[in-house]
């Protein structure tokens, strides 16, 4: 091994520098932030080849005295905390004093900055973290920061830009929400001296967000406001009904901070759950605050990712607010829907709305970053009274469907309204028994199946511990058991839908499977349970169905809240109108 040193300073300047400044974004971020902590009225971003050449942030801030502006530029140098303790009571974006110091060491930096009271304006230019000296200049109250040559020493930096216009569209993206949390302050974006947007202080955030979302229609956005302890949510949702192909238009802030946290945007679709297909995401604005000693974010040092103390609660709180709101908004029926999306011509249902960049008009194909399965439902909708799925004695008429055939074991085909109707026979009749035991704990208890002997199973210790932490809710769910001394436990009920020779298996199956989940976010344990219990409490594929059993599942099927998908979001069935077969063999 070579000798240990220590670096110089000008190799440990871009070491750090490289830590917050990865592109043109993040200068522009952490400038604004500045201009935000200044107190300006009115911010103005000027972009040259998206930033790559020039980026100009003017603002009408405090302004920084001469001598504040040789600090300023040092490393930890910071006017916004004295000690660490402060950073629990912070209320301005920045705190770590690494901004400029990190591009200036990186770009040839210029800034331009009067104060209150000052005659004039003083001028600092530094270029690769060597500082020149003060000046002064003309200038108006303020600061005006100008940024060029970025990457000029760190080529391996510099060849991982993207091209202008990609560089643009993530600034003018970011902005944007800068503004919308910001509605004091006037936003300006100029790029290559051509106006991108402009959001006067008067300029509400709904406002904002029609133009930002493209949406005509103000009643498709709702505000919703929630309050709960000392966590309190603002938000603004989209109908489900204009969705995009990745998560760009989830927007969380955190005290006035724009943050990520998978926490949140978890919560925020299983809220929208199940009006948002599987790998579409809704466009939703969100405000949390909570006092500060409640979340860390000294986490990452671009500052985006945070800790909540209570993850759990405020999961809850902000996945039941955003339910209860969309379900504010006049959704079609399927029928209607499948007529709207006919008379435009377009043919995947359920896909309406293409993913759509407002920012670069790019449409985006692909789920974005950590698309993710798409999660099964969490809130309850409006749920129709309890009825275990028996099967009727004969189809019945007023229904219309007419069982044809069950294919390999796993399909039904039979046929409705002129319509070809091919349904999932597992996946259909899951979406039936989790709606049964959506919400309906004390329903599914009652109709709990006593047991003609109780049989004791023998547990391992940690799942018998476990068990014991649980029982309640196992029982409310409808599967009562009680401590059978040591580590075995006798069962006492089950679930309406399981037979007498499933029991052992299905006990074990929703215990391994709820102590597997233990580990993840989600630790709403009845929540879970339901989805456990409606996959295995179904109908499975290869088990053999009566035409009477088919129509009953079709039956109960279309009288849940989302008969077209299962609670995981798989589609429960596909149907071939006759215009649909004459189009396959080429009749019209
Ligand atoms: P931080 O924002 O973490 O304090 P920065 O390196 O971004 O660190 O900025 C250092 C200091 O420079 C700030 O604390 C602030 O006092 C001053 N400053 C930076 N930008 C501006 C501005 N636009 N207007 C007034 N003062 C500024
Ligand atoms: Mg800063």
């Amino acid at each position: 091994m070579a000798q240990i040193r220590i670096l110089d300073r000008d190799t440990r300047e871009k070491i750090a520098a490289g830590e917050v400044i990865e592109r043109p974004l993040s200068v522009v971020k952490e400038l604004v932030e500045n201009s935000i902590d200044a107190g300006s009225t009115s911010i103005t971003v000027e972009l040259q080849d998206g930033g790559v050449r020039e980026m100009k942030i003017t603002d009408n801030g405090c302004g920084m005295a001469p001598g504040d502006m040789g600090l300023a530029v040092q490393r930890f140098a910071t006017s916004k905390i004295a000690d660490f303790d402060d950073l629990e009571k912070l209320a301005t974006l920045g705190f770590r004093g690494e901004a400029l110091p990190s591009i200036a060491a990186v770009s040839r930096m210029e800034i331009t900055s009067r104060p209150e009271g000052e005659e004039c304006a003083f001028r600092l230019v530094i270029e690769g973290g060597e500082a020149g000296e003060i000046r002064e200049a003309p200038g108006d109250r303020g600061t005006h920061i100008s940024v060029t040559k970025l990457f000029f020493n760190t080529p391996a930096r510099k060849k991982f830009l993207k091209n202008p216009v990609q560089e643009t569209a993530q600034i003018s993206h970011l902005l944007s929400k800068i503004a919308l949390s910001r509605r004091d302050i006037h936003f300006r974006l100029k790029s290559n001296g051509k106006n991108v947007f402009s959001f006067p202080a008067a300029m509400g955030v709904r406002d904002c967000l029609a133009t930002l979302w493209t949406v005509e229609d103000q009643d498709d956005i709702r505000e919703m406001t929630c309050q709960e302890g000392s966590l309190s949510i603002r938000g603004y949702l989209c109908h489900p009904r204009i969705v995009r192909g990745n998560r760009q238009e989830e927007t969380v802030f955190v005290n006035g901070r724009l943050i990520k946290s998978s926490l949140i945007l978890q919560a925020l679709q299983d809220g929208y759950h199940p009006l948002v297909p599987p790998r579409r995401y809704p466009l939703a604005l969100l405000f949390l605050t909570l006092p500060g000693g409640e979340l860390d974010v000294n986490v990452h040092p671009t500052k985006t990712e945070i800790r909540f103390e209570k993850a759990n609660s405020i999961f809850r709180m902000v996945r039941d607010a955003v339910a209860a709101a969309t379900r504010q908004f006049r959704i079609p029926s399927y029928e209607a829907l499948v007529t709207e999306v006919k008379e435009q011509g377009r043919e995947r249902s359920f896909q309406i709305g293409l993913p759509y960049d407002s920012v670069t008009g790019e449409v985006i194909d692909e789920a974005g970053e950590s698309g993710g399965p798409w999660n099964p439902p969490e809130a309850p909708r409006e749920l129709k009274s309890p009825s275990p799925w028996k099967a009727p004695p004969a189809p019945e008429k007023a229904s219309g469907f007419l069982p044809l055939a069950q294919l390999y074991g796993t399909y039904i085909v039979g046929e409705k309204n002129g319509a070809l109707v091919i349904i999932d026979q597992h996946a259909g009749h899951e979406r039936i028994v989790y709606e049964e035991l959506d919400g309906k704990e004390s329903a599914t208890h009652s109709m709990a199946q006593g047991m003609l002997f109780s049989p004791v199973y023998e547990f391992s210790p940690s799942e018998s511990l476990f068990l014991s932490e649980h029982l309640d809710e196992l029982s409310r769910m409808g599967l009562s058991m009680e401590h059978f001394g040591g580590t075995s436990f006798r069962v006492l009920s089950m679930p309406p839908f399981i037979k007498e020779r499933e029991v052992e298996p299905f006990v074990r199956t929703v215990l391994s499977e709820l102590m597997e989940g233990r580990k993840s976010q989600d630790s709403d344990i009845p929540e879970r349970l339901r989805k456990i219990m409606a996959c295995r409490g179904s109908v499975q594929a290869g088990d053999r169905l009566t035409p009477e059993e088919m129509s009953a599942l079709e039956k109960n099927l279309m009288e849940t809240c989302d008969p077209f998908h299962c609670p995981h979001g798989r589609p429960t069935m596909i149907r071939l109108e006759r215009d649909d077969l004459e189009k396959l063999f080429k009749r019209k």
